[in-house]
């Protein structure tokens, strides 16, 4: 076995951004890196393989690089590729995939392996990946950077799930669950492709993304922030601050920027009855504030909501049935109402969004897991419990000793850590704690 071997399982964004990361420690020795990832294609994921042009990256260019300490790499890359490399611009998702899956493409010191894991056994000395057709993998350590959890496959094929190739005829009226950035994406491909008919966006608040604007993101030092008070007076702290940019001529999106690198803190602070507060009241309206709609998409959005072709409806998605003339029904409960309601549709696209119940689909490695009592599920069911320093948590509450974790895997402990920024900076702490002699060592040394 080589020595520094450390074992990454997927290879989407989170596993290839820390593999780049450890590669280029050449001066701090880089560790072999083995990438495991269930599909054929690296570096895509859940959000970057896309083809259509029309999905763009929801974060400007000059916020996904993937390395915290060379911001400017990725417009670089795309200076290089002969790309728009405007900074401030939104270039579209596949594009990212492909500057992902370049970081490694020529890298010595990795072997990539197609497949599923399905198992980490952790023994004293090392750790063992074991893949579905049986293939065992034997590393220093391992970092599980799955990602999220997919849907449940739909039901009877009434309802596409968000990554499946839709077909519609163009006058059909279409039923998008959700109104988030995942429903714009669906809709903007639909009129590109010349879709006449009507679109409905249904979803429980019926609040749609913010859209982006230029804005620097204000300073907002630590010692200002009520940490561990309720949500309700955080909400509160946080309308004051933006009031008072406003009358101080910052625009709402420069608070927002700001105050999203102390979230992570912010999390960590509340006990779980208001995480739950938040989760329930707090973090839709976040999300439409954080998670914006690049302006370019938002303006053919508007058009369409004007032109009365895409309406938003407010209501609770119970499901799709097939009706007597064989035609799709979506019952919903718009608020108000006192029964439920049927929409006729001629196609359902579930658009409702990556935060899942980990136990609604689990993988065969996380139901393994679980089953055996190497991780566990946090009450509010986000995700596997992680220490502080990232180490998977087991059943009886103590951190593996080799076993990682990277990226919304982590979501539980750390709740704001889906996109670039955040993934590539816990990558960099993960890579400082993996570097060889450390990971010779085992991840003792470091703190839990
Ligand atoms: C539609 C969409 C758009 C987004 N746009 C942006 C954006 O513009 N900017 C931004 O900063 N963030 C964006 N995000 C946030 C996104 O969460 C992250 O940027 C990133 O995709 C997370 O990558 P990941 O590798 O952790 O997870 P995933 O993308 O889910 O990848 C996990 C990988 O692990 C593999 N895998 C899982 N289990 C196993 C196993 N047992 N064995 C082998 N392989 C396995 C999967 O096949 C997959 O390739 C977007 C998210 C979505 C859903």
């Amino acid at each position: 076995m080589p020595h520094d071997q450390v074992i990454i399982i997927g290879g989407g964004a989170s596993g290839v951004i820390l593999a780049a990361q450890l590669l280029r420690r050449e001066s701090a020795g880089a560790p072999h890196v083995i990438l495991v990832e269930r599909d054929a294609e690296i570096g895509q994921g859940i959000a970057y393989g896309t083809a259509d042009p029309q999905h763009l990256l929801n974060s400007r260019a000059a916020n996904m690089s993937a390395f915290p300490d060379e911001p400017a790499h990725f417009c670089d890359w795309l200076a290089q590729q002969g790309l728009p490399d405007d900074d401030e611009g939104f270039v579209s998702r596949g594009v990212y995939g492909r500057y992902l899956q370049g970081l490694i493409a020529d890298a010595r010191n990795l072997q990539r392996v197609q497949g599923e894991a399905v198992r980490v056994e952790e023994r004293t000395e090392d750790v063992v990946v074991h893949l579905e057709d049986g293939r065992r993998f034997v590393g220093d350590a391992a970092v599980l950077a799955t990602g999220h959890l997919l849907p449940r496959p739909c039901t009877q094929g009434l309802v596409t799930g968000p990554w499946d190739a839709v077909v519609t005829g163009s006058d059909d009226r279409v039923l998008i669950v959700g109104s988030g950035l995942t429903m714009i994406d669906h809709v903007t491909s639909l009129l590109e492709a010349g879709h006449e008919g009507e679109i409905i966006a249904l979803s429980r608040r019926g609040l749609l993304p913010q859209v982006h604007r230029a804005a620097r993101p204000l300073q907002i030092d630590s010692a200002e922030i009520p940490f561990g008070k309720p949500v309700s007076s955080l909400m509160r702290w946080l309308r004051a601050k933006v009031a008072a940019a406003d009358r101080a001529g910052v625009d709402w999106r420069s608070v927002v920027d700001g105050f999203r690198p102390h979230v992570r803190a912010v999390w960590q602070s509340l006990p779980q009855t208001e995480r739950k507060r938040y989760l329930r009241h707090g973090a839709a309206w976040w999300d439409i504030h954080r998670h914006r709609t690049p302006p370019v998409q938002a303006e053919r959005v508007e058009r369409a909501l004007a032109s009365g072709q895409l309406r938003l409806l407010r209501g609770r998605f119970l499901g799709g049935t097939r009706g007597p003339d064989g035609q799709t029904v979506a019952r919903c409960f718009p608020p108000g109402e006192t029964a439920p309601v049927d929409l006729a549709v001629e196609r359902i696209i579930d658009c409702r969004g990556i935060r899942r119940d980990p136990l609604e689909n689990p993988s065969a490695l996380l139901a393994g897991m679980l089953a055996r009592g190497q991780a566990r599920i946090d009450p509010l069911r986000l995700g596997v419990e992680v220490s502080a320093a990232c180490r998977l948590i087991d059943a009886a509450g103590r951190p593996a000793s080799r076993i990682l974790c990277l990226g919304p895997v982590t979501r539980a402990a750390f709740w704001e850590i889906t996109a670039i920024p955040d993934i590539r900076e816990q990558a960099a702490d993960i890579a400082q704690m993996l570097t060889p002699a450390r990971v010779r060592h085992a991840l003792r040394v470091v703190a839990a």
